[in-house]
């Protein structure tokens, strides 16, 4: 299931300057959605301005669980719409490992590096038609107790051989997208039109749209 609307056929004007936390510590996500969301008269702020200061436990089995449990427990304990989302790196010949312990894969303080050696590692001598991989990301969005939204987008590529260039973050650069490119070779700007969090955010802005302009 992409995309979920749980009632309410109504629609639902945004109060001007609405506030909307986003629940996450990352100062990077705050700067993206905050960027996504101008258009729609939203006050984005952050879980500390809203004041949640507690420790969200992510233990749900897929990316859309995750995001879920982490905007129903900054919804609850604020009462103001929240976005959440969770991403990560599904292996197809890893079974979709590392899926959503992505962030720990090699155990709690590791590096980006570190985690990326650890897939290689465990990728060694596998076939290219065996490499194939995606990154996900799923958006969840509760804005009253009537209306909830979850959507998700992917990007494909598959696992290189070594690690390859310097840009993006986590998993980036042993993700490629064709022989001599990878997630970490092009441009923030290129990666912002084709990734993963780009396609979930265009299908949460065409609700938006339809639901709150
Ligand atoms: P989170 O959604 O911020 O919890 O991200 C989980 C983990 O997935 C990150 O720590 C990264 O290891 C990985 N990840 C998510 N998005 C990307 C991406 O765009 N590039 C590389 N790695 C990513």
């Amino acid at each position: 299931m992409e995309q979920r609307k749980q009632s309410s056929e109504e629609q639902s004007p945004v109060p001007e300057r609405k506030r909307l936390v986003i629940a996450t510590n990352n100062a990077g996500k705050l700067r993206e959605y905050k960027e996504l969301l101008s258009p729609f008269g939203f006050e984005v702020i952050s879980m500390r301005e809203a004041g949640f200061s507690e420790e969200i436990v992510e233990d749900g089995d897929t990316f859309e669980e995750n995001a879920h449990i982490k905007a129903r427990a900054v919804f609850e304990a604020t009462g103001i719409p929240t976005m959440a989302d969770d991403s990560g790196l599904e292996i197809d010949f890893l079974d979709g490992a590392p899926g959503v312990y992505s962030a720990r894969y090699a155990g709690e303080g590791a590096t980006d590096a570190e985690r990326c050696e650890k897939v290689l590692s465990e990728m060694h001598d596998v076939a290219r038609e065996l490499r194939e991989a995606r990154f996900v990301c799923s958006i969840y969005f509760i804005y009253d107790d009537e209306n909830e939204y979850s959507v998700s987008g992917e990007v494909r590529g598959y696992i290189g051989d070594e690690p390859l260039g310097e840009n993006g973050f986590g998993y980036d650069p042993i993700f490629m997208l064709d022989e001599d490119e990878s997630m970490a070779t092009i441009s923030d700007e290129e990666k912002n039109k084709i990734s993963h969090r780009a396609n979930a955010f265009q299908k949460l802005a065409e609700i938006l749209e339809e639901k709150f302009k």
